[in-house]
């Protein structure tokens, strides 16, 4: 099931897009014998949003190296130290509390951070991420720490069930990450746009999207009582 779901969703973004797109498969509250379908089925990049669960996973799956772990979900700053040595890709620098915490663990590993700058563009209280106004000052102080390296941005649009409800929220993602491009600066290389999930992925493609996270797609619907 979990390869015909990869395959059918590949199938989709590539029918959509002429550019590759990356496909992370959020795995958050799967268990590892589905991650390991997946893994089987040639699909290496895993999402998940809880450092207790990455770090698990992580150590399951220790053996194969080919396999990547992204953070995409709220990261404590007491945990930075856990998963510094096992994220490829941390999806949610939202703050410089934050930052400041992934340089100092970064360096004592001498490991530089690939890291997304999460926007908060629905200004949804429930929600992580800076407000579009905040980024400017964000990306300046973020300039003073040399082990992240700003790869792009990402967010999270507000829930809906119809993706032409969020469609503006891409746009606007998509516009500010080109703006940034275009500055072309050493400490910003705007080379990921991580937007999408099951509902919307299509529609976050359409406006640019250069990464997408799917999991219910995949893997089914989430069971959170265990
Ligand atoms: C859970 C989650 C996803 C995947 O959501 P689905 O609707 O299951 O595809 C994507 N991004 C983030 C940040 C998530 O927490």
């Amino acid at each position: 099931m979990i390869q015909k779901n990869l395959i059918a969703i590949k199938e989709q973004i590539q029918e959509k897009s002429k550019e590759p797109i990356q496909l992370i498969a959020v795995s958050k509250t799967v268990d590892v014998d589905k991650i390991e379908e997946a893994v089987l089925a040639g699909h290496f990049a895993f999402g998940e949003n809880r450092v207790q669960e990455l770090v698990r996973k992580h150590a399951y799956f220790d053996a194969n190296k080919e396999i990547e772990w992204h953070l995409i979900g709220h990261l404590q700053t007491n945990k930075v130290k856990q998963v510094i040595d096992k994220v490829s890709l941390i999806h949610s620098l939202d703050r410089i509390s934050l930052a400041e915490e992934i340089e100092k663990q970064a360096s004592k590993i001498g490991k530089i951070i690939p890291c997304l700058i999460e926007l908060n563009i629905g200004e949804e209280e429930s929600k992580f991420g800076l407000k579009k106004e905040e980024l400017e000052n964000f990306l300046s102080e973020i300039a003073k720490y040399p082990h992240i390296l700003v790869k792009g941005l990402m967010t999270v649009a507000p829930y809906s069930n119809n993706g032409e409800e969020v469609r503006w929220v891409f746009r606007e993602m998509k516009e500010i990450f080109e703006k940034l491009k275009k500055r072309n600066e050493d400490k910003i290389s705007m080379e990921i746009l991580s937007m999408g999930m099951s509902n919307d992925f299509l529609i976050a493609i359409e406006e640019g999207a250069t990464m997408v996270r799917v999991g219910t797609s995949i893997f089914g619907k989430r069971d959170y009582t265990k």
